[in-house]
């Protein structure tokens, strides 16, 4: 095996060369690009598609396939328009925004400020490592609980934490503003404190539904999926013969008219999700919190990407249904952002659409021989944002021994859009039908590329951009001995093995069922 450098970059240089990666190989397109596109909304090309659906895939099968209590559905985009009366996103779907007067650019109130936090944490870390690095049984709760310049920003932190709280729940616009201005929070462009007041900015997007504008009614761009789970409970529960606790998961696009709108895929104005709502008890929902909690972020380290990339993060402000909530963060090139949101969200919505729909919504609980509003725990992850994740870990640049470099995706391999490459050495003597036929008999189980164009040595750098786990190489010695060179994505090694053995060997390289018997 050849050694390599895996080159250095910063956030920043990373998500840039990602971004342009993802391009130029079909990952990822701007939308309408030949209209100089549309702000924060992408198209997903030959390639992005297929890992986009792996990812869909191993969360359905780990959500549905693995979980006898949890089942699918596929519910409409459009709702009828009470839905988001009930579930309070007409009156409360909103973003508190603010203008800087001097850039015109437009901020998230509530970002601004969590930023702020975020610098003042990444003070107290610098601390917590400094400390780790001086002494060798440093222990990191006793240093926070005593040293005076971490609990004096800790207490930093609690306060405006605490202030920004207060200021959201009594709805205190001005309060929120004049928090901005005390902490004295510039504008990234501008560097002034010159800003407009707070204002809320509703996220739903409307159109009208009918074709006469009298007889027409406003109707939703669904914001989340959720809803449809919810007002589809009865109808799954009864037909499905479903004993509380139970699921309904779902997958599908949701529409949200984001005030700022950046960072590429991780926040885009139309975008997939990925949920699951658990119905359960009321009074056991904290416990099914926890577990869920547990559940889903044991999915996420299956994937493989390093523990220290992912984190909890506890929500301050809870949302209107929810009375426990928090974040699965991942460390994106920018920073540690939210991945996955698992809330428990009361009995909130199945109460609310009792209460507006008129039908009841309860569950007759045979053990118990009574009937409730079930209490729900949701898990909620965004498709693009987990894309964005699996892209940035897989992303790597290489120097090669020879001072060469190389720019791979190391994709779980049983993600990965292409499972393997068939490459004939040159396009002549027999090589090409070889190859095809080797490649029919493997087509049939995975998606494979037939590639007979360049050298060898630029087609493995091609597989190895768009992330192919092995490349199957035929040569005039396999007209010979029925032996293929079988070339590994992320040690570059090579290997003669039997055409007979392929199928095998690609099976247990590229196997979902070992990735969801971890899961077990
Ligand atoms: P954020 O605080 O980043 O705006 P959120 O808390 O509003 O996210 P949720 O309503 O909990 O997000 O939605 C669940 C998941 O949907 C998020 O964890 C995220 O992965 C995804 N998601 C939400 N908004 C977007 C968006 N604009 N673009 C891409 N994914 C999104």
């Amino acid at each position: 095996m050849s050694t390599t450098t895996v080159k250095q970059l910063t956030g920043e240089e990373r998500f840039r060369n990602i971004i342009s990666h993802a391009k130029e190989y079909g990952f990822i397109f701007q939308s309408s690009e030949i209209y100089d596109g549309l702000s924060a909304v992408y198209d997903y090309g030959q390639m992005g598609v297929e890992l986009k659906k792996n990812l869909r895939e191993y969360w359905w099968k780990a959500m549905v396939q693995l979980n006898e209590n949890i089942v699918g559905i596929d519910a409409a985009i459009f709702m009828h328009p009470t839905t988001w009366k009930a579930s309070g996103h007409v009156d409360a779907f909103n973003d508190p925004l603010i203008d800087n007067k001097d850039s015109k650019k437009r901020y998230r109130a509530d970002v601004l400020i969590e930023d702020h936090v975020a610098k003042i944490e990444g003070k107290i870390n610098k601390e917590v490592e400094k400390a780790r690095a001086r002494f060798a049984d440093f222990d990191e709760a006793m240093f926070r609980s005593t040293n005076a310049r971490v609990l004096e920003n800790q207490q930093k932190i609690d306060q405006i934490n605490t202030l920004f709280k207060d200021a959201m729940e009594a709805n205190d616009l001005e309060g929120v503003r004049q928090l901005i201005i005390d902490l004295e929070i510039t504008c990234a462009v501008s560097g002034t404190r010159n800003w407009t007041d707070v204002r809320q900015f509703n996220l739903m997007f409307s159109t009208q539904l009918g074709s006469v504008t009298e007889d027409s009614s406003t109707i939703y761009l669904r914001p989340e999926t959720a809803q449809g789970i919810f007002v589809n409970f009865l109808n799954v529960q009864k037909t499905g013969r479903m004993k509380i606790p139970f699921g309904i998961a779902q997958t599908g696009k949701a529409f949200r008219n984001e005030i700022v709108a950046r960072q590429f895929i991780f926040r885009m104005r139309e975008f997939e999700q990925m949920e699951m709502q658990f119905f359960v008890k009321p009074g056991t929902e904290l416990d099914w919190y926890e577990q869920w909690k547990a559940t889903r972020m044991a999915w996420h380290r299956s994937l493989g990407f390093p523990e220290s990339r992912y984190r909890f993060h506890d929500h301050i402000k809870l949302a209107h249904y929810a009375n426990a909530a928090c974040d699965i963060e991942f460390e994106f090139p920018f920073g540690f952002k939210e991945l996955e949101g698992i809330h428990s969200r009361t009995d909130f919505d199945l109460r609310n659409h009792e209460q507006f729909s008129g039908r009841k919504q309860q569950y007759f609980d045979p053990e118990e021989n009574e009937n409730y509003i079930p209490y729900v725990v949701e898990t909620s992850i965004g498709l693009d944002r987990l894309f964005l994740a699996t892209l940035s870990e897989a992303y790597t640049e290489e120097v090669l021994e020879d001072g060469s470099t190389r720019t791979v995706l190391r994709i779980p391999a049983f993600l990965a859009p292409y499972k393997v490459a068939v490459l004939p050495l040159v396009k002549k003597d027999g090589l090409p039908e070889k190859a095809r036929d080797i490649m029919n008999r493997l087509k049939l189980d995975h998606l494979c590329l037939y590639e007979e164009k360049d050298s060898i040595g630029k087609r493995y750098r091609r597989m190895d951009a768009i992330g192919t786990p092995l490349c199957v190489t035929v040569d005039h010695q396999t007209l010979e001995d029925g032996m293929v060179t079988v070339r590994d994505r992320d040690t570059m090694v090579q290997e003669r093995i039997a055409i007979e053995s392929l199928a095998a060997k690609l099976q247990d390289k590229v196997s979902l069922q070992r990735q969801l018997l971890c899961l077990i």
